[in-house]
């Protein structure tokens, strides 16, 4: 469904892509392009506003890299403020610590709960994302019939028919309350029905509209069922009423996720692009077909390559940002191996290097020797963050020689950093007894014996 806008946005990229310079005018035109392309597509006006500056500050802020022209470069950053629009990596479901999980749908009239719901029990039977509670390891499959298809859309006895028909395809087990009978009731009975069981979806019924009698009605089926997830069946073909939909929804009932269905439609993509933006709520699956197996978990990095569909050029920046890293590490190292000196500046280089790359923890794992340390416990991101703060707070000077550190100047750095003097002594015991291995190692390094351990070497900083 994102063909439109992909060919827009590829239109506007294609003239900005080849270029070796790239001046503000340049991009605040390419930019412009971008806008009118996300508003075609029925972005909304405040999340293409948000996008747009993101991805100029990105554009006029960045680092260059040598490797790739600034066109290039852009092209990424857009493909990865779209990945940021649509959700931060692969969405999780909440899951029970006891019992079954509880998963409610709801959504307008003919939005695909009915559906949604078959397709998930479908998918959990599969997969199964880690809701087979305790002991069911990551990712194991739940077995289809310990999953229960619940009907509590009574308005309509086909309603009810037809996820009856769905669950027998599945191999759910299925229960439903009576055709015009009371869904409140029903949904109780469901949630007692549930027990010993892996999983509970609640097909709840839908309206044309948001309307008050069904607002009371799903917020009293959510009280009776205690979900983990209440999930929003959206149909993306509504473009922005998915969106307003969606809002509307997460006030009264507070939903936790969203299930974009029709993605396989001709809709204009504005409504998988706004619903994080505006409600804040991530989608969570997306529909794809009317088939059962339609419906998937949502992966923004690979929706953001389907719309934008230039994965070479996305590939070759990222591949260049690797080098540049490599490179830094390289340079760390001969710089190292000149001195045979670990100044605290060097620490402080690696420190930040690592912390780019993940959890702080890793640099004292990649620090040689350092796992015999007795590093203090605590929460080793802040640790960082405080050993950097006192680093920074001491002159160049102090940092290539600190033993010039006398008692003054403790009190001085100590002050600068808001930190207690004891810390700052901690840490220069520390860096002391790192810099007494590093002769060793690296003579060892130079001897050729195996790789130069520790974070002056690239490949284990990966
Ligand atoms: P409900 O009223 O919310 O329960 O909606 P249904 O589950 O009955 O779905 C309404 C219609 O939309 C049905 O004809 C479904 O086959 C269709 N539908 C649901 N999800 C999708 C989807 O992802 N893609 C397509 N093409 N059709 C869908
Ligand atoms: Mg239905």
């Amino acid at each position: 469904m994102f063909e439109h806008l992909g060919s827009r946005l590829d239109h506007a990229l294609k003239r900005l892509r080849g270029r070796a310079v790239l001046n503000e005018r340049m991009i605040d035109e390419g930019l412009r392009d971008i806008r009118r392309a996300l508003l075609e597509a029925d972005v909304n006006f405040k999340v293409a506003k948000g996008f747009l500056a993101k991805v100029r500050e990105r554009a006029l802020g960045k680092e260059v890299l040598k490797a790739v022209r600034p066109g290039q470069q852009l092209v990424k950053i857009v493909h990865d403020e779209l990945a940021a629009l649509l959700g931060e990596g692969e969405a999780e479901l909440n899951r029970a610590k006891h019992g079954p999980t509880v998963i409610l749908l709801v959504g307008l009239q003919g939005s695909g709960k009915t559906t949604s719901a078959a397709k998930l029990a479908r998918l959990l039977s599969t997969s199964g994302f880690g809701l087979g509670g305790r002991g069911s390891g990551g990712g194991r499959p739940l077995r289809p019939d310990s999953i229960l298809l619940a009907g509590c859309d009574l308005q309509r006895p086909a309603a009810v028919e037809q996820l009856r028909i769905l669950a027998g395809r599945v191999g759910a087990s299925f229960v439903a309350g009576e055709p015009g009978g009371d869904p409140v009731r029903a949904a109780e009975r469901a949630r007692f029905e549930a027990r010993g069981r892996s999983a509970l979806i609640v097909d709840a019924a839908g309206r044309l509209q948001i309307d008050s009698g069904l607002m009371a009605e799903l917020a009293a089926i959510r009280d009776a069922t205690r979900p983990h997830e209440t999930l929003l069946v959206a149909d993306a073909m509504t473009g922005q009423d998915a969106v307003n939909i969606a809002s509307g929804f997460k006030e009264r009932i507070g939903i936790t996720g969203v299930i974009l269905s029709k993605l396989d439609g001709d809709a204009r993509g504005g409504a998988a692009l706004s619903i994080l933006g505006v409600t804040g709520t991530p989608i969570k699956f997306v529909g794809t077909g009317e088939d059962i197996r339609d419906l998937q978990r949502s992966d923004p990095e690979r929706l953001a390559g389907r719309i934008l569909n230039m994965g070479d050029v996305v590939g070759l920046v990222e591949r260049a940002q690797t080098a540049v890293d490599e490179e830094k590490a390289r340079a760390f190292e001969a710089r190292l191996n000149q001195s045979g000196r670990f100044t605290l500046e060097d620490l402080l280089e690696a420190m930040q290097q690592v912390r780019r790359m993940g959890p702080i923890d890793q640099l004292m794992r990649l620090v040689p020797g350092a796992s015999r340390f007795k590093l203090p416990a605590g929460d080793s991101e802040r640790r960082a963050k405080h050993m950097e703060a006192l680093i920074l707070s001491m002159t160049p000077e102090e940092r290539r020689a600190p033993e010039i550190i006398d008692a003054s100047r403790r009190a001085r750095i100590a002050r600068g950093s808001g930190r207690p003097v004891a810390e700052l002594n901690r840490l220069l015991k520390q860096h002391r007894r790192m810099s007494s291995l590093m002769p060793r190692m690296m003579k060892m390094a130079a001897s050729g014996k195996g790789e130069l351990p520790g974070f002056a070497n690239p490949k284990l900083l990966r």
